[in-house]
């Protein structure tokens, strides 16, 4: 296993729409374990493909210590070609963060419950309903797989700021 390089705002990375895997290779749990490795060195719950520069629709979480509701994931999870077939009219409200937006946490509303779809590393296919906390990360980190991130649900003033907040921040570090 080894520790990749997460990428940060303003990457123009983070706006590409991932790839599905069409197959599990062996390359493919190598990007599994260096992924949850780094998420775990970070530390985050959750880490999709791209924030390792892979633009690959997998997501890594680990909610075991996280989950307010109580529940009992089994832990690490990794999820490939995620998909969300179905979201609850309730909403959720829960304070978000993200690894390539680093110390930057808002509230965002989302649904409180979804029903997903993915493929597991031996390449079986699930159907689960997520709830609480696995709701809110497995939808931030699908986002992250359409490009999307946690902090365009927010005002536009919120983003200007944050953006150019990471945008300075980057100048400095000569990026
Ligand atoms: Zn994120």
């Amino acid at each position: 296993m080894a520790i990749r390089e997460i990428i940060v705002l303003p990457d123009k990375q983070l706006r590409l729409v991932s790839k599905p895997i069409e197959k599990v290779t062996p390359e493919i749990r190598k990007l599994a374990d260096d992924m949850l490795e780094t998420m775990y060195d970070a530390p985050g719950i959750g880490l999709a493909g791209i924030q390792v520069a892979q633009p690959l629709r997998i997501i890594t979480m680990d909610l075991a210590k996280r989950d307010e509701e109580g529940e009992t994931q089994p832990r690490p999870r990794v999820f490939i070609n995620p998909e969300i077939l179905s979201a609850s009219e309730d909403m959720s409200v829960y304070e978000e963060g993200c690894l390539s937006i680093p110390e930057y946490y808002e509230e965002v509303e989302r649904p409180a419950a979804v029903s997903v779809r993915f493929t597991d590393l031996d390449g079986k296919v699930h159907e689960e309903d997520a709830a609480g906390l696995y709701a809110t990360c497995i939808q931030h980190e699908i986002d992250h797989l359409n490009g999307v991130l946690f902090g365009d649900y927010l005002s536009k003033l919120k983003r200007d700021r944050v953006m150019k907040k990471f945008t300075k921040a980057a100048k400095l570090a000569g990026k």
